[in-house]
């Protein structure tokens, strides 16, 4: 379970669009749950800087172990816990890749925004689902679906069609 707002998802968003054609990604800072029956607040996103090859930064992110230690080390000065993960699949769904499923841990929330370039004059945040590793890392789970971003003057019926592969 997550519970995030609406201007940390636009931030989150916003950092997609910004990083397009190249996926953006960022830490989940907020407070663990003590309960199974809690969410994962999330009170923050602190962006990444992207560190894969410029090559490859297309396809895949990666968060790099000085990554998480100062991501780590921040969320200490803020009293804050590394709740999750989040990230942009520029033109693809917002489903987790085998890859991410390798480089996922269970317990923690991982936000995938899918920015689409490709229809539009200019890319935007269509998308966004939070996901959580079983334990077993066989598989990822739905947590939330984040909503669909609709707005802007998108002919939204040509663009279903349009979408479809
Ligand atoms: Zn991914």
């Amino acid at each position: 379970m997550i519970s995030i707002d609406g201007a940390i998802l636009a931030r989150i968003h916003a950092h997609g669009v910004r990083d397009y054609p190249n996926e953006a990604c960022g830490v989940l800072l907020g407070a663990l749950p003590v309960s199974s029956t809690q969410p994962r607040v999330v009170t923050r996103e602190l962006p990444l800087g992207n560190s894969r090859e410029s090559g490859e930064q297309y396809h895949r992110f990666v968060i790099t172990p000085r990554d998480y230690l100062d991501a780590e080390r921040r969320a200490g000065e803020l009293g804050l816990d590394i709740v999750g993960f989040y990230h942009s699949h520029p033109d693809h769904p917002s489903v987790p890749s085998d890859y991410d499923r390798d480089h996922a841990f269970p317990g923690l929330s991982y936000i995938i925004t899918a920015v689409e370039g490709k229809i539009w004059a200019s890319p935007r945040a269509v998308r966004t689902q939070s996901w959580t590793l079983a334990l077993d890392r066989s598989a990822f789970h739905l947590e939330a679906d984040l909503g669909e971003t609709t707005q802007g003057s998108a002919n939204t019926a040509a663009h279903s069609s349009a979408n479809e592969e």
